[in-house]
């Protein structure tokens, strides 16, 4: 495996001194209590191996949560695991329920652990590209039907979805789900982003709530993107129970388990995450704005973002065809690192002219990246 295209973007801006729009690191404060309880933890001694699966009042604290905001009732023991980072979450699903030879499933592009977990389990990655839809990205059912073999195994969606910022509609996830049925498919849906939606006409719906597909589908989140703790790598997943004993059985041998003094203080944090993600999100939505209309006003065409923490952009006004040389050549002309989206893309037809900015930053920060985009023109 080479090295990831974060490892390598915020490389380039620490030696270039450039604005780093590339890596979605957040700038933005956590919640005060949040840090203040995980210090107290660690200060009072709590700072040893924590339970296999995680402490049980985070476990409770995610089955509540799963429970208020999708009706998806799931047994604190057995059906909730914590995991370092959803990072783990994903790659102890692969590990545990996909054989060598195995085929899985995603939507092209998608975030780039997908592709490597697919390779560590021994199975193949295959990408079903979302289709460019006016200023936005939408899903091609046939040609999911169509990717669908004997070998397919499982199916990873993402939604609210990085590298885009989409967030897949009930009609969408509705026929993913009928084909997933229809061929017994295994579904990991990704959800690090569900709290970080901006446009009131896009909601986060789960695929685990649509009948038939709680018991095929392992939903996984984590707190680094709710809480803008992206360093502390809590995650974890829920599902029904044979599917997370299978994937607790190949954690134990990645980490076995982490972040006790984390784990305490985000079970009580989970609690009132509602109050604390309203306020994130006016930020975001406020810096997402700013950088769509910078990218607009640099000539630069972007694409509508209803979540995350992206916005890709056409470069073609530039003159590049190429996202990967417009990325290389971006830090000497305007001091700004962006990534270049092929780099997501599993299939051989990615459109190669689009680059993804990322807006979880410090107001100046996307000032200034913006000032200087439109000075580079
Ligand atoms: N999935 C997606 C779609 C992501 O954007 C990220 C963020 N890096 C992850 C998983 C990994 O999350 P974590 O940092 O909790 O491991
Ligand atoms: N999820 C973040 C991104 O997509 C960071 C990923 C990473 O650094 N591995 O930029």
């Amino acid at each position: 495996m080479g090295t990831s295209i974060f490892t390598e973007m915020t490389e380039l801006a620490r030696r270039t001194g450039a604005v780093n729009l590339g890596q979605g690191v957040p700038e933005l404060d956590s919640p005060a209590t949040l840090l203040k309880d995980v210090a107290d933890a660690v200060l009072s001694g709590h700072n040893q191996y924590p339970p296999a699966h995680g402490f049980p009042a985070l476990r409770e604290a995610i089955a509540a949560h799963q429970l208020r905001r999708y009706g998806l009732d799931y047994q604190a023991q057995g059906e909730v695991l914590v995991t370092t980072g959803a990072t783990e979450a994903l790659a102890s699903a692969l590990l545990a329920l996909c054989d060598p030879a195995d085929e899985i499933l995603a939507f092209d592009p998608c975030y780039d652990a997908y592709a490597a977990d697919s390779r560590l389990a021994g199975a193949q990655l295959i990408g079903v590209p979302l289709v460019l839809d006016g200023d936005g990205f939408a899903l091609d059912a046939d040609a999911l039907r169509a990717a669908v073999t004997s070998r397919t195994r499982m199916l990873i969606l993402n939604t609210p979805h990085n590298p885009t910022g989409k967030v897949f509609t009930a009609g969408e996830l509705a026929a993913i789900a009928d084909i997933c049925r229809e061929h017994s498919l295994t579904v990991v849906t990704d959800e690090v982003y569900e709290h970080l939606i901006y446009d009131n006409s896009a909601h986060h719906l789960t695929i685990a709530a649509l009948p038939g597909m709680r018991e095929r589908t392992l939903i996984i989140s984590s707190a680094g993107k709710t809480f803008n703790t992206t360093g502390w790598k809590v995650g974890w997943l829920c599902g029904p129970a044979p599917l997370v004993a299978a994937a607790g059985a190949a954690k134990q041998f990645l980490t076995y388990a982490s972040g006790t003094p984390y784990q305490e203080a985000l079970a009580r944090a989970l609690g009132s995450v509602e109050e604390w993600a309203t306020e994130l999100r006016g930020t975001l939505r406020r810096n997402r704005d700013l950088l769509s209309d910078g990218l607009s006003r640099a000539g630069l065409r972007p694409f509508r973002a209803d979540a995350g923490y992206f916005v890709q952009a056409d470069v073609r006004p530039w003159g590049y065809q190429d996202g990967v040389r417009f990325c290389r050549d971006l830090p000497e002309r305007a001091g700004v690192v962006a990534i270049p989206t092929s780099a997501f893309y599993v299939s051989a037809d990615a459109p190669a002219w689009l680059v993804r900015f990322s807006f979880c930053k410090q107001a100046p920060s996307l000032q200034t990246a913006v000032t200087r985009l439109a000075t580079a023109r």
